[in-house]
Protein backbone atom coordinates (compact mmCIF):
# COMPACT_ATOMS: atom_id res chain seq x y z
CA UNK A 1 0.00 0.00 0.00
CA UNK A 2 1.22 3.50 -0.94
CA UNK A 3 1.82 6.55 1.44
CA UNK A 4 -1.30 7.89 -0.70
CA UNK A 5 -3.34 5.13 -0.03
CA UNK A 6 -3.05 5.21 3.66
CA UNK A 7 -6.01 5.20 5.59
CA UNK A 8 -4.87 7.72 7.78
CA UNK A 9 -3.70 10.13 4.95
CA UNK A 10 -6.10 9.85 2.50
CA UNK A 11 -8.88 12.81 3.31
CA UNK A 12 -12.14 12.37 4.45
CA UNK A 13 -14.72 12.73 2.15
CA UNK A 14 -17.37 15.12 4.29
CA UNK A 15 -20.30 14.68 1.64
CA UNK A 16 -20.70 10.85 1.92
CA UNK A 17 -19.57 10.83 5.57
CA UNK A 18 -22.64 12.82 6.17
CA UNK A 19 -25.09 11.42 4.17
CA UNK A 20 -23.77 8.45 6.29
CA UNK A 21 -24.01 9.68 9.87
CA UNK A 22 -27.47 11.36 9.44
CA UNK A 23 -29.27 8.38 7.71
CA UNK A 24 -27.90 6.25 10.67
CA UNK A 25 -28.77 8.37 13.37
CA UNK A 26 -32.16 9.17 11.67
CA UNK A 27 -32.55 5.32 11.76
CA UNK A 28 -31.25 4.50 14.86
CA UNK A 29 -33.16 7.80 16.95
CA UNK A 30 -36.20 9.24 14.82
CA UNK A 31 -37.14 6.19 13.22
CA UNK A 32 -37.83 4.45 16.81
CA UNK A 33 -38.89 7.46 18.63
CA UNK A 34 -41.72 8.81 16.18
CA UNK A 35 -42.93 4.60 16.30
CA UNK A 36 -43.47 4.61 19.90
CA UNK A 37 -44.52 8.28 20.39
CA UNK A 38 -46.97 8.15 16.98
CA UNK A 39 -46.75 4.65 15.35
CA UNK A 40 -46.95 3.48 12.05
CA UNK A 41 -49.21 3.13 9.65
CA UNK A 42 -49.64 -0.04 7.34
CA UNK A 43 -49.10 1.92 4.46
CA UNK A 44 -45.73 3.45 5.31
CA UNK A 45 -44.30 -0.28 6.31
CA UNK A 46 -45.78 -1.28 2.79
CA UNK A 47 -44.18 1.86 0.68
CA UNK A 48 -41.26 0.71 2.42
CA UNK A 49 -40.50 -3.01 2.05
CA UNK A 50 -41.76 -2.03 -1.50
CA UNK A 51 -39.21 0.58 -2.19
CA UNK A 52 -36.24 -1.24 -0.93
CA UNK A 53 -36.75 -3.41 -4.27
CA UNK A 54 -37.17 -0.69 -6.33
CA UNK A 55 -34.47 0.79 -5.45
CA UNK A 56 -32.60 -2.27 -4.80
CA UNK A 57 -33.24 -4.03 -7.81
CA UNK A 58 -32.12 -0.67 -9.79
CA UNK A 59 -29.07 -1.09 -8.43
CA UNK A 60 -28.91 -4.56 -9.33
CA UNK A 61 -30.56 -5.24 -12.56
CA UNK A 62 -29.38 -1.77 -13.84
CA UNK A 63 -26.54 -0.15 -12.66
CA UNK A 64 -25.01 -3.93 -12.35
CA UNK A 65 -26.12 -5.86 -14.69
CA UNK A 66 -27.42 -3.95 -17.94
CA UNK A 67 -24.61 -0.78 -17.23
CA UNK A 68 -21.60 -2.40 -16.07
CA UNK A 69 -21.64 -5.52 -17.70
CA UNK A 70 -24.11 -5.41 -20.87
CA UNK A 71 -25.67 -8.65 -19.52
CA UNK A 72 -28.60 -7.52 -21.64
CA UNK A 73 -29.71 -4.86 -23.57
CA UNK A 74 -33.15 -2.68 -22.38
CA UNK A 75 -35.52 -0.45 -23.37
CA UNK A 76 -35.21 3.18 -22.75
CA UNK A 77 -38.45 2.80 -20.24
CA UNK A 78 -36.89 0.54 -18.09
CA UNK A 79 -33.46 2.18 -18.01
CA UNK A 80 -35.52 5.39 -17.34
CA UNK A 81 -36.95 3.39 -14.01
CA UNK A 82 -33.31 1.96 -13.22
CA UNK A 83 -31.94 5.27 -13.71
CA UNK A 84 -34.42 6.88 -11.29
CA UNK A 85 -34.88 4.35 -8.99
CA UNK A 86 -31.07 3.95 -8.86
CA UNK A 87 -30.39 7.86 -8.20
CA UNK A 88 -32.82 6.79 -5.22
CA UNK A 89 -30.05 4.48 -3.84
CA UNK A 90 -27.69 7.32 -3.21
CA UNK A 91 -24.44 5.43 -4.69
CA UNK A 92 -23.76 7.80 -6.95
CA UNK A 93 -24.16 8.14 -10.73
CA UNK A 94 -24.62 5.58 -12.97
CA UNK A 95 -21.05 6.48 -14.92
CA UNK A 96 -19.04 6.76 -11.68
CA UNK A 97 -20.51 3.34 -10.17
CA UNK A 98 -19.59 1.65 -13.21
CA UNK A 99 -16.60 2.92 -13.79
CA UNK A 100 -15.55 1.83 -10.50
CA UNK A 101 -17.42 -1.35 -10.82
CA UNK A 102 -15.38 -2.34 -13.76
CA UNK A 103 -12.05 -1.23 -12.06
CA UNK A 104 -13.38 -3.81 -9.27
CA UNK A 105 -13.62 -6.40 -12.02
CA UNK A 106 -10.50 -5.79 -13.45
CA UNK A 107 -8.11 -5.81 -10.41
CA UNK A 108 -10.05 -7.54 -8.14
CA UNK A 109 -8.65 -7.95 -4.85
CA UNK A 110 -5.09 -5.85 -5.54
CA UNK A 111 -4.54 -3.41 -2.47
CA UNK A 112 -3.85 -0.62 -5.10
CA UNK A 113 -6.12 -0.85 -7.80
CA UNK A 114 -9.45 -2.77 -6.47
CA UNK A 115 -11.67 0.73 -5.22
CA UNK A 116 -12.80 -1.56 -2.55
CA UNK A 117 -10.68 -4.95 -2.16
CA UNK A 118 -11.63 -7.02 0.34
CA UNK A 119 -8.50 -7.86 1.59
CA UNK A 120 -7.98 -4.74 2.91
CA UNK A 121 -10.42 -5.84 5.25
CA UNK A 122 -14.32 -6.12 6.22
CA UNK A 123 -14.83 -2.50 7.09
CA UNK A 124 -12.80 -1.14 4.03
CA UNK A 125 -14.55 -3.18 1.73
CA UNK A 126 -18.31 -2.05 2.94
CA UNK A 127 -18.23 1.46 3.46
CA UNK A 128 -14.31 2.61 4.33
CA UNK A 129 -13.61 3.24 0.81
CA UNK A 130 -15.97 5.92 0.83
CA UNK A 131 -15.69 7.91 3.52
CA UNK A 132 -12.43 8.99 2.38
CA UNK A 133 -10.82 10.05 -0.72
CA UNK A 134 -8.66 7.10 -1.45
CA UNK A 135 -6.61 7.04 -5.39
CA UNK A 136 -8.02 3.62 -5.70
CA UNK A 137 -11.59 5.33 -6.04
CA UNK A 138 -10.86 7.72 -8.50
CA UNK A 139 -12.37 6.98 -11.66
CA UNK A 140 -11.97 8.92 -15.30
CA UNK A 141 -14.43 7.13 -17.00
CA UNK A 142 -12.07 6.19 -19.86
CA UNK A 143 -13.77 2.56 -19.05
CA UNK A 144 -17.47 3.61 -19.77
CA UNK A 145 -17.24 4.96 -23.34
CA UNK A 146 -19.93 3.07 -23.67
CA UNK A 147 -22.35 4.47 -21.78
CA UNK A 148 -21.31 7.62 -22.66
CA UNK A 149 -23.63 7.37 -25.43
CA UNK A 150 -26.22 6.24 -23.82
CA UNK A 151 -28.81 9.56 -23.19
CA UNK A 152 -30.46 8.23 -20.26
CA UNK A 153 -27.17 7.31 -18.54
CA UNK A 154 -25.82 11.47 -19.68
CA UNK A 155 -29.54 12.70 -18.71
CA UNK A 156 -29.01 11.26 -15.19
CA UNK A 157 -25.24 12.34 -15.18
CA UNK A 158 -26.21 15.72 -15.36
CA UNK A 159 -29.25 15.88 -12.75
CA UNK A 160 -28.14 13.81 -10.43
CA UNK A 161 -28.46 16.01 -7.65
CA UNK A 162 -32.39 16.73 -8.73
CA UNK A 163 -32.81 13.08 -9.34
CA UNK A 164 -31.87 11.63 -5.74
CA UNK A 165 -33.30 14.57 -3.73
CA UNK A 166 -36.59 14.12 -5.80
CA UNK A 167 -36.62 10.88 -5.60
CA UNK A 168 -35.55 10.69 -1.21
CA UNK A 169 -37.75 13.03 -0.44
CA UNK A 170 -40.24 14.09 -3.02
CA UNK A 171 -41.67 10.69 -3.21
CA UNK A 172 -42.10 9.45 0.11
CA UNK A 173 -43.29 13.17 0.59
CA UNK A 174 -46.29 12.10 -1.81
CA UNK A 175 -46.82 9.36 -0.78
CA UNK A 176 -47.23 11.00 2.88
CA UNK A 177 -49.61 13.33 1.29
CA UNK A 178 -51.84 10.64 0.02
CA UNK A 179 -51.76 8.08 2.96
CA UNK A 180 -52.24 10.73 5.32
CA UNK A 181 -48.48 10.54 7.42
CA UNK A 182 -45.76 12.42 6.12
CA UNK A 183 -43.10 12.36 8.69
CA UNK A 184 -43.83 8.26 9.15
CA UNK A 185 -43.44 7.95 5.20
CA UNK A 186 -40.24 9.79 5.23
CA UNK A 187 -38.99 8.11 8.03
CA UNK A 188 -40.04 4.61 7.25
CA UNK A 189 -40.07 5.18 3.39
CA UNK A 190 -37.69 7.45 3.09
CA UNK A 191 -34.68 7.02 5.49
CA UNK A 192 -35.12 3.62 6.71
CA UNK A 193 -35.66 2.44 3.20
CA UNK A 194 -32.19 3.93 1.95
CA UNK A 195 -30.29 2.37 5.06
CA UNK A 196 -31.48 -0.97 4.28
CA UNK A 197 -30.67 -0.28 0.84
CA UNK A 198 -27.42 0.90 1.17
CA UNK A 199 -25.79 -1.72 3.56
CA UNK A 200 -27.72 -4.66 1.52
CA UNK A 201 -25.68 -3.41 -1.46
CA UNK A 202 -22.55 -3.05 0.10
CA UNK A 203 -22.71 -6.47 1.56
CA UNK A 204 -21.95 -7.70 -1.79
CA UNK A 205 -18.30 -5.92 -1.75
CA UNK A 206 -17.62 -7.01 1.55
CA UNK A 207 -19.34 -10.10 2.60
CA UNK A 208 -19.62 -11.81 -1.02
CA UNK A 209 -15.91 -11.62 -0.92
CA UNK A 210 -15.21 -13.04 2.74
CA UNK A 211 -18.32 -15.84 3.65
CA UNK A 212 -19.20 -18.50 1.64
CA UNK A 213 -17.83 -21.16 -0.92
CA UNK A 214 -15.77 -21.06 -3.96
CA UNK A 215 -17.55 -23.75 -6.83
CA UNK A 216 -15.76 -21.84 -9.76
CA UNK A 217 -12.50 -20.03 -8.62
CA UNK A 218 -10.40 -19.43 -6.16
CA UNK A 219 -8.62 -16.90 -8.08
CA UNK A 220 -10.02 -14.18 -6.66
CA UNK A 221 -11.82 -13.68 -2.91
CA UNK A 222 -15.82 -13.75 -4.05
CA UNK A 223 -17.95 -16.31 -2.65
CA UNK A 224 -21.89 -18.05 -3.78
CA UNK A 225 -24.01 -17.72 -0.32
CA UNK A 226 -27.45 -18.48 -0.26
CA UNK A 227 -28.36 -16.76 2.80
CA UNK A 228 -26.57 -13.16 1.38
CA UNK A 229 -28.55 -14.14 -2.13
CA UNK A 230 -31.59 -13.48 -0.58
CA UNK A 231 -31.17 -10.13 1.24
CA UNK A 232 -28.98 -9.17 -2.00
CA UNK A 233 -31.32 -9.64 -4.69
CA UNK A 234 -29.50 -12.28 -6.35
CA UNK A 235 -26.36 -10.78 -5.77
CA UNK A 236 -25.01 -13.46 -3.20
CA UNK A 237 -23.86 -15.92 -6.13
CA UNK A 238 -20.69 -13.40 -6.21
CA UNK A 239 -18.13 -16.13 -6.98
CA UNK A 240 -20.04 -17.42 -10.73
CA UNK A 241 -20.63 -13.83 -11.04
CA UNK A 242 -16.98 -13.00 -10.96
CA UNK A 243 -15.53 -15.58 -13.43
CA UNK A 244 -18.97 -15.28 -16.11
CA UNK A 245 -19.70 -11.47 -14.98
CA UNK A 246 -21.13 -11.03 -18.66
CA UNK A 247 -23.90 -13.54 -17.91
CA UNK A 248 -27.29 -12.08 -16.96
CA UNK A 249 -27.86 -14.62 -13.87
CA UNK A 250 -26.03 -14.94 -10.85
CA UNK A 251 -28.08 -17.73 -9.66
CA UNK A 252 -27.93 -20.42 -11.80
CA UNK A 253 -30.14 -22.85 -10.54
CA UNK A 254 -33.78 -22.71 -10.98
CA UNK A 255 -33.87 -22.77 -6.89
CA UNK A 256 -31.32 -20.12 -6.78
CA UNK A 257 -33.03 -16.46 -4.93
CA UNK A 258 -32.12 -14.11 -7.68
CA UNK A 259 -35.05 -11.55 -8.24
CA UNK A 260 -32.43 -9.43 -10.39
CA UNK A 261 -32.65 -12.66 -13.29
CA UNK A 262 -36.72 -13.34 -12.89
CA UNK A 263 -36.69 -9.09 -13.54
CA UNK A 264 -34.60 -8.95 -16.50
CA UNK A 265 -36.80 -12.51 -18.01
CA UNK A 266 -39.56 -11.00 -17.15
CA UNK A 267 -38.99 -7.89 -18.80
CA UNK A 268 -37.54 -9.37 -21.68
CA UNK A 269 -41.19 -11.89 -21.90
CA UNK A 270 -42.88 -8.40 -22.31
CA UNK A 271 -40.49 -6.71 -24.89
CA UNK A 272 -38.58 -4.34 -22.30
CA UNK A 273 -35.40 -6.62 -22.17
CA UNK A 274 -33.32 -8.18 -25.06
CA UNK A 275 -29.83 -10.34 -26.06
CA UNK A 276 -30.07 -11.73 -22.63
CA UNK A 277 -26.44 -13.21 -22.19
CA UNK A 278 -25.61 -16.49 -20.58
CA UNK A 279 -22.47 -18.94 -20.42
CA UNK A 280 -22.73 -22.23 -22.06
CA UNK A 281 -23.40 -25.23 -19.89
CA UNK A 282 -20.09 -26.54 -21.21
CA UNK A 283 -18.26 -23.69 -19.51
CA UNK A 284 -19.53 -23.51 -16.44
CA UNK A 285 -19.55 -27.73 -15.57
CA UNK A 286 -15.68 -27.23 -16.77
CA UNK A 287 -14.96 -24.39 -14.11
CA UNK A 288 -16.38 -26.17 -11.27
CA UNK A 289 -14.48 -29.48 -12.45
CA UNK A 290 -11.04 -27.72 -12.49
CA UNK A 291 -12.13 -26.72 -9.03
CA UNK A 292 -13.09 -30.21 -7.62
CA UNK A 293 -9.13 -31.65 -9.20
CA UNK A 294 -7.50 -28.00 -8.13
CA UNK A 295 -9.28 -29.22 -4.07
CA UNK A 296 -8.46 -33.30 -4.68
CA UNK A 297 -4.81 -32.31 -5.72
CA UNK A 298 -4.07 -29.91 -2.65
CA UNK A 299 -5.87 -32.40 -0.16
CA UNK A 300 -3.92 -35.06 -1.14
CA UNK A 301 -0.71 -33.59 -1.26
CA UNK A 302 -1.28 -32.61 2.17
CA UNK A 303 -1.58 -36.20 3.29
CA UNK A 304 1.32 -38.66 3.13
CA UNK A 305 0.96 -42.20 1.44
CA UNK A 306 -1.35 -40.60 -1.25
CA UNK A 307 0.80 -42.41 -4.24
CA UNK A 308 -2.19 -44.85 -4.78
CA UNK A 309 -4.51 -41.79 -5.24
CA UNK A 310 -2.99 -39.41 -6.39
CA UNK A 311 -2.21 -41.66 -9.12
CA UNK A 312 -6.04 -42.14 -9.88
CA UNK A 313 -6.04 -38.38 -9.63
CA UNK A 314 -3.65 -38.29 -12.68
CA UNK A 315 -5.26 -40.69 -14.80
CA UNK A 316 -8.35 -38.78 -14.35
CA UNK A 317 -6.94 -35.15 -15.19
CA UNK A 318 -5.48 -36.87 -18.26
CA UNK A 319 -8.75 -37.93 -19.35
CA UNK A 320 -10.37 -34.54 -18.38
CA UNK A 321 -7.69 -32.67 -20.30
CA UNK A 322 -8.01 -34.84 -23.78
CA UNK A 323 -12.04 -34.67 -23.51
CA UNK A 324 -11.20 -30.77 -22.89
CA UNK A 325 -8.78 -30.82 -26.28
CA UNK A 326 -11.28 -32.29 -28.48
CA UNK A 327 -13.63 -29.72 -28.04
CA UNK A 328 -12.41 -26.26 -27.78
CA UNK A 329 -14.17 -22.73 -27.11
CA UNK A 330 -14.21 -22.35 -30.88
CA UNK A 331 -16.54 -25.73 -30.75
CA UNK A 332 -18.87 -23.64 -28.41
CA UNK A 333 -19.20 -20.39 -30.53
CA UNK A 334 -19.62 -22.67 -33.85
CA UNK A 335 -22.91 -23.98 -31.76
CA UNK A 336 -24.00 -20.12 -31.40
CA UNK A 337 -22.94 -19.03 -34.74
CA UNK A 338 -24.83 -22.39 -36.01
CA UNK A 339 -27.42 -21.16 -34.00
CA UNK A 340 -27.98 -18.19 -36.67
CA UNK A 341 -26.86 -19.97 -39.75
CA UNK A 342 -29.83 -22.67 -40.30
CA UNK A 343 -28.75 -23.39 -43.31
CA UNK A 344 -26.01 -25.25 -41.55
CA UNK A 345 -28.49 -27.72 -40.43
CA UNK A 346 -26.90 -31.24 -40.57
CA UNK A 347 -23.50 -29.58 -38.95
CA UNK A 348 -25.55 -28.11 -36.14
CA UNK A 349 -27.48 -31.27 -34.80
CA UNK A 350 -24.12 -33.13 -35.24
CA UNK A 351 -22.02 -30.78 -33.02
CA UNK A 352 -25.36 -30.40 -30.74
CA UNK A 353 -25.34 -34.14 -30.18
CA UNK A 354 -21.30 -33.91 -29.81
CA UNK A 355 -21.78 -30.96 -27.18
CA UNK A 356 -24.35 -33.06 -25.02
CA UNK A 357 -21.75 -35.83 -24.92
CA UNK A 358 -19.44 -33.75 -23.97
CA UNK A 359 -21.56 -32.30 -21.50
CA UNK A 360 -22.45 -35.88 -20.18
CA UNK A 361 -18.72 -36.71 -19.43
CA UNK A 362 -18.08 -34.02 -17.95
CA UNK A 363 -20.88 -34.59 -15.26
CA UNK A 364 -19.29 -38.62 -15.15
CA UNK A 365 -15.87 -36.86 -14.61
CA UNK A 366 -17.14 -34.97 -11.86
CA UNK A 367 -18.81 -38.25 -10.33
CA UNK A 368 -15.25 -40.25 -10.60
CA UNK A 369 -13.32 -37.07 -8.76
CA UNK A 370 -16.04 -37.75 -5.90
CA UNK A 371 -15.91 -41.36 -5.88
CA UNK A 372 -11.87 -41.14 -5.55
CA UNK A 373 -11.93 -38.64 -2.68
CA UNK A 374 -14.96 -40.36 -1.08
CA UNK A 375 -12.92 -43.77 -0.93
CA UNK A 376 -9.50 -41.66 -0.02
CA UNK A 377 -11.62 -40.46 3.26
CA UNK A 378 -13.21 -44.15 4.01
CA UNK A 379 -9.60 -45.35 3.44
CA UNK A 380 -8.40 -43.09 6.41
CA UNK A 381 -11.18 -44.06 8.19
CA UNK A 382 -10.39 -47.73 8.10
ZN1 LIG B 1 -17.05 -8.40 -6.29
ZN1 LIG C 1 -20.08 -7.19 -11.24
Amino acid sequence: MTDNNNQTRAPINWTASIMFILTTLVVAIGVPWYGFAHGYNSAAVISMIVLVYFTGTAITAGYHRLWSHNSYEAHPLLRLWFALWGAAALQNTILDWCSGHRVHHRHCDDLEKDPYSAKRGFWFSHMGWMIRDYPSSRVDFSNVKNLQKDPIVMWQYKYYGQIALGMNFGVPIALGLVFGDVWGMLLLAGFMRLFITHHVTFFINSLAHMWGTQPYTDENTARDNHFLAFFTHGEGYHNFHHIFQNDYRNGIKWYHWDPTKWIIKGASLVGLASNLRTVPDFKIRRAMVKMQFKRAQAKLAKAEGTEKWSELLEKEYDRFHQMLNEWTDQHVEKLGETRKQLQEKWEKAAVRQRYRELEEQLHQQSDRLKEIMADYRASLAS
